[in-house]
């Protein structure tokens, strides 16, 4: 795993979060494709850490953190997170899912079940196996539903003694009202454009600035595109073949993140009509002359298509259904 000698930007809000003088109950939020996960863990290592102010990664707690087997830290995520990342539990007791079996055969769950939170809070008020206190990190915290979210509350407002929680979301607002009024707040900022740029550029990364543009400035999520093919000149390249109506790149992305794409250029096509710069894409590679009422009603219909993405099976006609539609734009211009 990635830490923070390996993502620099990182090393500030490890201090800022470590330090914080009301950690017990904290949201950490943004910078999903700048190491919002890697910056959790670490913290979560850092407050168990027996030399701090960590984490030094040479104690028994750092070793036992690495080994996802401290008694002290409990780490609650959905399958599905499990799986994307990796992440198996040593210390599993709480969080295995009923155990039915057959694992493999049903769709990974993406909530944060209400056993596993209950399990937490009772584990939560027995004794730290170590003495520094407990950690319960949630990722992503807006993987509880409601339920799960409501049976958290009185634990937020009167922690067991020792024991911090840290909840990890993108956008606070997607957590309810009581529980983000109940937590202090600590935003993963990207890192300055340069630095990430740089730092892309040591990773081998050719085309840093483009993919950067395509990611929102975040690092990481650039480096993601790569690994799904989308190298820049492939995505400098995708605003055109929009524009003319060529859907086939776009098919053979996964819907959500071809329906991201055509909001990106949907975007930037609005804002050069509106006589502003390109953001996602470089000057001169979306091309002028779309028609600006048009550009709105495809905005909409991409934000619609982009709320009901689970539907794999008609993917592919339903991202030429939206190419097309961008093309009458284009050509109505
Ligand atoms: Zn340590």
């Amino acid at each position: 795993m990635l830490d923070e000698r390996d993502l620099p930007w990182l090393a500030e809000p490890l201090a800022q979060l470590r330090d914080h003088p009301r950690s017990h109950a904290l949201i950490l939020h943004g910078g999903a494709g700048s190491g919002q996960w890697e910056l959790a863990w670490r913290v979560a290592q850092a407050w168990l850490c027996e030399n701090g102010p960590g984490p030094c990664g040479e104690c028994p707690s750092c070793h036992l953190t690495v080994a996802h087997s401290h008694p002290d830290l409990k780490v609650l995520m959905p399958e599905a997170t499990q799986l994307a990342l990796g992440w198996s539990d040593a210390g599993d007791d709480g969080d295995s899912e009923g155990g039915e079996g057959g694992k493999s055969k049903r769709k990974p769950s993406r909530e944060i079940k209400i056993d596993a939170v209950r399990a937490a809070i009772d584990w939560a008020h027995t004794s730290s196996g170590r003495g520094r206190g407990k950690v319960l990190l949630f990722y992503p915290a807006d993987a509880m539903n409601v339920t799960s979210a409501n049976a958290l509350l009185k634990t937020l407002e009167e922690p067991a003694a020792g024991t911090r929680l840290l909840l990890c979301v993108d956008d606070p607002e997607r957590l309810l009202p009581t529980v983000r009024s109940r937590c202090q707040r600590v935003r993963l900022e990207p890192p300055d454009l340069a630095a990430a740029e740089a730092w892309l550029t040591r990773q081998g990364v050719a085309g840093a600035a483009a993919l950067l543009r395509a990611s929102g400035g975040e690092p990481l999520a650039a480096k993601a595109l790569l690994d799904e093919g989308l190298d820049a000149t492939v995505w400098g390249q995708l605003p055109a073949q929009v524009a003319q109506g060529d859907s086939r790149a776009l098919a053979a992305m996964p819907l959500p993140r071809a329906v991201r794409v055509l909001q990106q250029v949907c975007h930037d096509a609005m804002a050069q009509a509106a006589g502003g710069a390109p953001r996602f894409f470089m000057p001169g590679q979306v091309p002028l002359g779309a028609e600006i009422a048009g550009l709105a009603d495809w905005s909409r219909e991409l934000a619609r298509v982009a709320r009901h993405d689970e539907h794999p099976w008609n993917a592919p006609l339903r991202v030429e259904a939206l190419v097309a539609q961008a093309q009458r734009v284009w050509s109505a211009g």
